[in-house]
């Protein structure tokens, strides 16, 4: 059984700090005893630009028979036979969870005392699993993993390769890639779903399996589309179970909802707070002059690219002229706000034709997006890893090509204004830069270069003589009516 993790680096963060994330040395072959056998970490490659982790598993047939508690699959009359002779030793499966949440331990829990940063954050992951037995198919396994934020990669393995009529297994290659998710919750991810799919546990599963599934579905599988299915997969169909499990997972995500109440009333004091000479606050501002410059662009289809909570979504729906609007974002959470916002299940039929939100990542090309007037990117960019820029461009400015496209984004000369603000920080945890004037002037003329727009820029809030706007809006246009035409 074998998984590897995948990460990428830049100068000033070495993909090699997935050691200090994993808690294991890149340079030392580190063996582990499990109850079922052995597990291996080593590093195939670790460079500053490029570190992989795998994660092997030797299974011990013996000790798992041993134990009581190896299953065959089924329980058939040859389940005597099937505890000696199965795919366990092979495939990635519950097993292989058990391994990683017992040599991972801290790296799942977030825990990183030498990086502390670095476990909060997003990082670029890739993961692949050679052979995982999928229950359900592709299909299957693109629904639990898209979800939570990840690139897919499936493909079923044929039974055998030399006849190729014979079809396909019950197994998959597997291949996982996104740009959004720590590294504590990648793992999480993979310690609940690849059981689920796998779908034969091999222990017994007790009370205690409820808190488990819990702990590792924080902050995700609340909101998950699966969540029955995964729910009740993972504690082995015991319906009394899943029913309670359901039931807990209900008021989390009750108490959450709350929060983000909570949360956004909180920013409106704050914003007030901080603007509090001027009688509006900055967020409201910003989206009073996008839709201005939607309506000038004359656009009526309509993207909003990383959404959010929906609040700009919400405001173009009052507007009739606009008859698409489409919020995208990576985040589950945020478009579960989003729902609840717009009150999409109440809705009458009309209004909920002219919208639709959905989940994807802005860092990989998406044929749905194409053939929009118009899309915005409303505080976007600043959440992108620089070097994960070009990939964003490239999918709006190159594959979507609406005709208009306007862009948001702080100006950070302007952060000396904010009396609150510690010289130095960024607005909010989340930015991975904030520009000046000319910083963002220069990246938007390159990107309007490049893929045939021009570009005008508008301040958004007051123009301050010496330090400009709190922030600053990029209008691109196609640049020929013929493209626009095509588009
Ligand atoms: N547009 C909203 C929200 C800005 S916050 C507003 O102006 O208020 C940034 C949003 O971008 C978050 O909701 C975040 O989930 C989303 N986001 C960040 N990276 C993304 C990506 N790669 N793909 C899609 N959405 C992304």
């Amino acid at each position: 059984m074998f998984l590897s993790i995948t990460t990428t680096g830049t100068p000033d963060r070495p993909a090699t700090d997935l050691g200090y994330l994993l808690h294991k040395h890149p340079e030392k072959a580190q063996a582990f005893s499990t109850s079922y056998g052995k597990a291996h970490v080593l590093y195939p490659e670790a460079r500053p630009e490029r570190c992989t982790a795998a994660l092997m598993l030797e299974v011990d047939a013996v000790a798992l028979v041993r134990k009581g508690k190896g299953k065959g699959r089924g329980g058939a009359p040859d389940a005597a036979l099937a505890q000696y002779v199965n795919d366990r030793p092979y495939a990635a499966s519950s097993l292989l969870a058990v391994a990683l949440s017992g040599v991972f331990s801290s790296a799942m829990r977030g825990v990183c005392t030498a990086r502390p940063e670095r476990a909060t954050q997003p990082l670029p992951l890739r993961i692949e699993v050679p052979a995982l037995p999928a229950r359900g198919g592709p299909a299957l396994v693109r629904r639990l993993f898209e979800p939570l934020g990840w690139t897919v990669v499936v493909e079923p393995v044929a039974l055998d390769p030399q006849f190729p009529e014979w079809g396909d297994s019950r197994y998959v290659r597997l291949e996982l890639e996104s740009a959004t998710l720590t590294l504590a919750e990648a793992l999480r991810h993979l310690y609940v779903l690849l059981p689920v799919l796998d779908d034969a546990k091999h222990y017994w599963v007790s009370d205690d399996e409820v808190d488990k599934l819990l702990r590792a579905g924080e902050g995700w599988l609340p909101e998950h589309p699966e969540q029955k299915l995964i729910t009740s997969r993972y504690l082995s169909r015991r319906w009394s179970l899943t029913r309670q499990a359901m039931e807990r997972l209900e008021l989390v995500r009750l108490a959450e909802s709350d929060d983000s109440e909570v949360e956004e009333i909180d920013n409106a004091v704050e914003a007030e707070t901080e603007e509090e000479a001027r009688p509006t606050p900055l967020a409201v501002q910003r989206r009073d002059a996008i839709i201005a410059a939607l309506q000038a662009s004359g656009a009526a289809r309509v993207l909003d690219l990383g959404c959010g909570q929906g609040q700009l979504v919400q405001a173009l729906l009052k507007d009739v002229r606009f008859t698409e609007i489409v919020g995208v974002d990576v985040s589950m959470r945020a478009l579960t706000i989003a729902s609840r916002r717009l009150k999409l299940d109440r809705m009458g039929e009309r209004q909920a034709s002219r919208v639709k939100l959905v989940q994807g990542s802005l860092a990989y090309t998406d044929k749905r997006l194409a053939g929009y007037d118009a899309a915005v990117l409303s505080e976007v960019i600043e959440h992108l890893d620089l070097p994960r820029l070009p990939a964003l461009e490239y999918a709006v400015f190159g594959a979507a090509r609406p005709r208009t496209v306007l862009v948001t984004t702080p100006n950070v000369e302007y952060n000396v204004r904010w009396e609150s603000l510690p010289a130095g920080h960024v607005r909010h945890g989340d930015h991975r830069f904030e520009w000046t004037r000319e910083e963002f002037r220069a990246w938007a003329g390159a990107v309007a270069e490049r893929h045939g727009y021009d570009v005008e820029f508008v301040p958004v809030g007051p123009d301050d003589p010496e330090v400009g706007p709190p922030t600053q809006m990029a209008v691109f246009v196609i640049r020929t009516e013929k493209e626009a035409k095509a588009a």
